[in-house]
């Protein structure tokens, strides 16, 4: 019983979740693209009168391909995709979400997961939140993208008011129960040293919903135990055994799990060129468009700052379309200047 289930809440994903994702994910699967097919169509010939020679595009085409691939061949193509592709799949709509939230969707999580050489999950948390705990930003509480930081030791990822609203210090942890909590209830659940405002390496936090699962899970062994249930106290001993081991994984993995995210983070920004090289990289483009009709250095160096040039987005040809004709017209402006001041000084 209590044992088996997924210690890391319901804020996104787990097994709770996940038993919509079920044996019928695969013809779920097939009617929704059915449907989709279906409404896609009769809307298309309500509005558009289609011409006998219109080719269908290829990637139309392709996408057409989806409906009959079955959901290995899809979980397949997932895995190939980044982790946070997956994240954002689960987000995309319900069967995404069904099918990969699903117990058959655990070996596209582990295989995203290894792009990343990221560490196992700790404790009984589902691989797809795990997941989304490693390589998620925003807080699972408000949803706030101001980088949250996540905390292994609790499992989750909140901002500072979140984090705050959601653990107590095991001090005060008996004002939120009505039911006395002592210690050896305490010792069966992981906790964090820092309440998101303070950090003592001795004190304890305890994530209020993970105390009270904790209660409802121990009144069901011990309404087994008054109703002679068989084995009903060797399973308690089990239990409180099982969680015992969890705490101790959990504070011996987090440290490491830490060290990994962090290293992710640092070699995320140090992946991405600051504004200074976006803005260089633009400048350096144009400049060699220009030189490619003709002018020379001393013609366009004037617009080393215009507005047109000095922006961190790189040139495309969409952009080169718009802002070409313009920059070509300042430079013959100020040739045609140069070239004055030069017949002027000659007279
Ligand atoms: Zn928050």
């Amino acid at each position: 019983m209590g044992g088996e289930k997924d210690d890391s809440g319901g804020d996104t994903a787990g097994p709770g979740n996940c038993t919509a994702a079920k044996p019928s994910a695969a013809a779920s699967w097939q009617k929704f693209w059915k449907r989709a097919k279906t409404s896609a169509a009769s809307s298309f010939q309500s509005t558009v009168t289609l011409k006998p020679t219109a080719k269908v595009p290829q990637w139309k085409k392709t996408l057409n391909l989806l409906p009959k691939m079955p959901l290995d061949v899809l979980f397949e193509i997932f895995s190939h995709l980044d982790p946070r592709d997956v994240i954002n799949l689960t987000r995309t709509n319900r069967l995404f979400r069904d099918a990969l939230l699903s117990p058959n969707a655990t070996t596209v999580w582990k295989v995203v997961r290894a792009q990343y050489n990221a560490p196992d999950p700790l404790g009984n948390i589902s691989e797809a939140r795990w997941a989304e705990l490693l390589f998620g930003r925003a807080c699972q509480g408000c949803g706030t993208q101001r980088f949250p930081d996540t905390d292994f030791l609790i499992r989750r990822r909140y901002c500072k008011a979140c984090k705050k609203k959601s653990v107590a210090i095991e001090s005060k942890i008996r004002q939120f129960f009505e039911v006395p909590i002592d210690k050896t209830v305490l010792d069966l659940i992981p906790y964090t040293n820092d309440s998101g405002w303070a950090q003592h390496r001795k004190s304890r936090y305890f994530l209020i919903s993970e105390v009270d699962d904790m209660i409802k899970q121990l009144a069901m062994f011990d309404e087994d135990i008054r109703l002679n249930r068989k084995n009903a106290a060797a399973n308690l001993r089990a239990f409180k055994t099982k969680q015992k081991q969890l705490v101790q994984n959990v504070l011996d993995g987090a440290p490491e799990c830490k060290k990994w995210y962090w290293k992710l983070i640092v070699d995320n920004r140090a992946d991405k060129p600051d504004r200074n090289t976006l803005i260089n990289q633009r400048r350096d483009a144009i400049f060699e468009r220009l030189k490619g009709l003709g002018y020379k250095q001393k013609d366009s160096s004037h617009l080393h700052w215009a507005t047109e040039v000095a922006q961190p987005t790189l040139l495309t040809e969409r952009i080169w379309q718009k802002i070409g004709p313009k920059l070509e017209a300042d430079i013959q402006t100020s040739i045609q200047i140069r070239e004055g001041w030069k017949h002027s000084e000659a007279q």
